[in-house]
């Protein structure tokens, strides 16, 4: 590191996994200039997923969200601006507006402001007991609204059965809470799992006594005061004291618009995180970037790809230029059973299972013209590693081997050259 490095800024908007996570990894491949963090929320950098779990549910505690504490971020010196919401980018004059009027000037500057979640328009909606979740303030909310309900009866009612939905239904199940889940499509997590393993979501919801509404969505809300029912689209009126919206999320890139930064449901990026202005990058949810296993433009909404994105931007913000190439992870817990995915299928021809769902484990493989794009373990974390393998190499594999539980999956891995 030269010395006029050594003086350089370099700006993280967005104070989530994958701007933290960048950060830190400045520091650690030795930046050595300053480091600016800012975060528009309150809170130290903290983990989303146990928002729709165990923060709910009560099983994990509230202070194991925060991966660092504030002493860290100070030894690191990385100058953690809380509260600091950005409101422009000046791409020209190199300086990020803040909400209170003060520019904040970089030398690079990485975008990582994630997504908020999509909000219904309908009348009714502006009801307290209407409610999302993508922040701590949020979770803490719902968590004492399920308490109470779990403690004196009443009904959720929950529209959208993505992960988050699906989710939060698992907990209030867990918690004895009645709950209703209304997805318009014709299973739970059908946009990202298809119908194949929706459908098992689906005999696993009901199983647990969610009255899970299929091809069903919502057309009214009323309520005096305070939410009381939800009308379905097909005239069917629930009564409920609260109603969770989870019909997905946008990326947070309102702030940018008019910057000129190449934008697009997302801020663009190359193989290597910059966006169409050099010296700026992008990670996480909010970056859309070309997936080096099929060349499509892709925006992940996943924990492990906001922290190994934003890793991949601090280094090539220091001119590594290495191309982000990582196979796809996310995972979902619910009921007890932990589904892994890796790879990215955005259509698929064939659905090949592996196992029964009343085995307790199972595993499913989606294929593209016969190429195997994605796969999906549900308590299996044992063949997780050779999954990653398997969409890594880009096989085409014979279908019946998929299936069969007699077969090893590592059988199904190319002999080494
Ligand atoms: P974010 O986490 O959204 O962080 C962005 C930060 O930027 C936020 O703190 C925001 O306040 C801040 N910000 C926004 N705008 C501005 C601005 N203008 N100025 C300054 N700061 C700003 N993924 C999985 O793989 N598995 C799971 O089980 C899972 N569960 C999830 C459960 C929930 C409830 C949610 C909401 C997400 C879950 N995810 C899960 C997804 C995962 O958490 C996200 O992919 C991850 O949080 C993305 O990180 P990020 O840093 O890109 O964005």
């Amino acid at each position: 590191m030269t010395s006029a490095e050594a003086r350089q800024t370099f700006v993280i908007v967005g104070a989530g996994m994958a701007g933290a996570n960048a950060g830190e990894s400045l520091r650690r491949v030795g930046f050595a200039g300053g480091v600016v963090l800012l975060g528009a929320e309150p809170h130290l950098p903290y983990e989303r997923p146990p928002l729709s779990k165990g923060l709910l549910s009560g099983a994990t505690p509230e202070a194991r969200i925060f991966p660092r504490d504030a002493g860290f971020y100070h030894e690191q010196r990385i100058e953690l601006r809380l509260g600091s919401r950005a409101v422009a980018l000046d791409t020209s004059r190199r300086t990020v507006a803040l909400a209170d009027g003060e520019q904040v000037a970089f030398d690079r500057l990485l975008l990582a402001t994630g997504g908020e979640p999509r909000r219904l328009t309908l009348p009714g909606t502006e009801l307290p007991g209407v409610v999302y979740l993508r922040t701590l303030e949020d979770a803490r909310a719902l968590a004492a609204a399920l308490r109470a309900l779990s403690a004196g009866g009443g009904r959720v009612v929950i529209v959208g059965a993505g992960f988050i939905g699906a989710e939060v239904a698992a907990v209030c199940r867990t918690l004895g809470i009645a709950v209703t889940l209304l997805e318009i499509l014709p299973t739970p997590l059908s946009r990202v799992l298809g119908d194949d393993v929706g459908a098992r979501y689906a005999d696993m919801h009901r199983a647990h006594g969610v009255d899970l509404r299929l091809g069903e969505g919502i057309a009214a809300v009323r309520g005096a005061g305070q939410v009381e029912e939800v009308e379905t689209t097909t005239g069917a009126v629930l009564p409920c004291n609260l109603l969770l919206v989870g019909v997905g999320m946008r990326p947070a890139d309102e702030w940018l618009r008019g910057s000129g930064l190449r934008l697009g449901e997302g801020a663009l990026v190359d193989a290597t995180c910059e966006t169409s202005v050099p010296g700026i990058f992008a990670a996480g949810d909010l970056a859309r970037w070309p997936y080096h296993m099929s060349g499509e433009l892709v925006r992940l909404e996943h924990f492990d790809n906001a922290l190994r994105q934003g890793e991949a931007a601090a280094r090539n913000m220091l001119g590594q230029r290495q191309p982000y190439a990582t196979v796809p992870y996310f995972w979902s817990d619910q009921y007890g059973l932990t589904l892994q995915y890796v790879g990215y299928a955005h259509t698929w021809d064939r659905v090949v299972l592996r196992g029964g769902a009343d085995d307790g484990s199972w595993a499913a493989f989606y294929l593209y013209k016969g190429w195997l794009r994605a796969a999906l373990v549900v308590n299996r974390t044992r063949d997780l590693v050779t999954l990653k393998r398997l969409v890594a190499v880009a096989i085409a594999p014979d279908p019946d081997m998929l299936a069969d539980e007699g077969t090893p999956l590592k059988a199904l891995l190319p002999a080494p050259a």
